[in-house]
């Protein structure tokens, strides 16, 4: 990963990721230079873990954000229309 990226890049990276040592949601941090760095909001913290995708968490029964869940009900539903289930 580079240290340089625009910010819609690096908040999709943030929102995808958690700090690997504190599980906190990383932060954005513009970069002197242009563009952001995205870390914890302890710098000492290296490393990130890339968290599931919204679906793959509510299909495992974790909580995901009740328009999400709302939205992938609604997939489900449709997807699932065909196949008399
Ligand atoms: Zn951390």
């Amino acid at each position: 990963m580079s240290d340089e990226m625009n910010y819609i890049q690096a908040q999709r990276f943030a929102f995808q990721h958690e700090c690997a040592e504190c599980g906190n949601s990383p932060s954005l941090y513009p970069n002197e230079g242009g563009g952001y760095e995205v870390r914890c909001q302890n710098k000492d913290h290296k490393g990130f873990i890339r968290l599931k995708g919204y679906y793959q968490a509510w299909r495992e029964g974790q909580a995901v954000p009740i328009e999400i869940a709302q939205n992938l009900i609604k997939k489900e539903r449709r997807g699932n229309a065909n196949k008399g289930s």
